[in-house]
């Protein structure tokens, strides 16, 4: 295409919400085969709201509340903002030795007791024993698409805490559109398999790869750009999050949603404005338009 064309289409991307960081990544995009999609933040709002406590041995339902909620208010990430949003500031305990540990929950001590927050394997490594009762409250959230994490203290897990996040109204539409450009759709998520597949289902999403660690994001790209006939394919990523950052820039297109973090938007080639995914398709439209490649 000549530079007039992609200028064109840079300016027309401004139009449609998509900020495109240079005329080269519209090439890109035009090579894409796969779209990877994060989950939390992404395909569904990331406005997570707290569903459900359950206090197992040991301990009250408002002491789960309490120190969970302690807990999180050290930290930005959307499960620990819905869990210390859930008590008045009034209410919480004092927060000491606070430890985020990037994708998988935060130890620290509440009140001076050390106590733990997260994934079933944060408690596991943290050497907290967990309940049958306790895992099978986990894996019940689970089920209703919820993410469900434990929070422990004193050598046991003590309660389960569900959090729930809406599918954005236009994901469904949005990966409908995908398919029909031929693209193969692929949800991301540090979340548990069973959650990712309830909101897989919710979209039309076949191909899930869950529990996947923030650090291994970036691997799960390159083995999809190792895929395919000539052990190279064009992979799209597109994220929101800090966490996201490294497989956005791994990816062969890197797509920011615009209401995600700037770590998130610095290290992407292109940024949906308004973070509605229906800009995705519209991207690929319009590399695919500007470089003559449909008519
Ligand atoms: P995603 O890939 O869906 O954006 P993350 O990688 O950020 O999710 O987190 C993965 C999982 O780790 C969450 O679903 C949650 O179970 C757990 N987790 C991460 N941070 C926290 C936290 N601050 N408190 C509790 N759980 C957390
Ligand atoms: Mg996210």
């Amino acid at each position: 295409a000549t530079p007039t064309a992609l200028m064109v289409g840079t300016g027309r991307g401004a139009q449609l919400g998509i900020l495109v960081r240079g005329p080269e990544v519209l090439e890109q995009a035009r090579r894409i085969e796969v779209v990877v999609l994060d989950k939390t933040g992404t395909v569904t709002t990331g406005q997570m709201s707290l569903v459900d406590v359950v206090a197992g041995e040991g301990a009250e339902e408002s002491q789960v509340r309490r120190v969970a909620a302690t807990l999180e208010s050290g930290s930005e990430h959307p499960v620990a903002r819905a869990i210390a949003a859930a008590l008045p500031a009034s209410e919480l305990g004092s927060l000491g030795d606070f430890a985020n540990r990037e994708g998988l929950g935060v130890v620290g001590s509440v009140d001076g007791t050390p106590a733990v927050i997260g994934r079933p394997q944060l408690l596991d490594s943290e050497g907290l024993a967990v309940s049958e009762n306790l895992r099978e409250a986990v894996r019940a959230a689970a089920g209703r698409g919820a993410t469900a994490v434990l929070v422990g203290w004193e050598g046991a897990a003590r309660g389960v805490l569900a959090v729930a996040d809406t599918v954005k109204p236009t994901s469904a539409e949005a990966i409908a559109r995908l398919r029909a450009l031929g693209l193969e759709p692929v949800l991301l998520t540090g979340d548990s398999e069973v959650a990712a597949r309830q909101v897989a289902a919710e979209v039309g999403i076949e191909r899930v790869v869950a529990e996947v660690l923030p650090v291994d994001k970036v691997d799960q790209v390159k083995a999809l750009q190792a895929e395919g006939p000539h052990g190279a394919r064009g992979v799209a990523m597109v994220g929101d999050g800090v966490n996201d950052a490294a497989a956005l820039a791994q990816a062969d297109l890197g797509i920011a949603v615009g209401t995600g973090t700037d770590v998130a938007i610095e290290a992407s080639d292109l940024t949906l404005v308004s973070g509605d995914l229906l800009a995705v398709s519209d991207a690929v439209r319009l590399a695919r338009r500007t470089l003559g490649t449909i008519r």
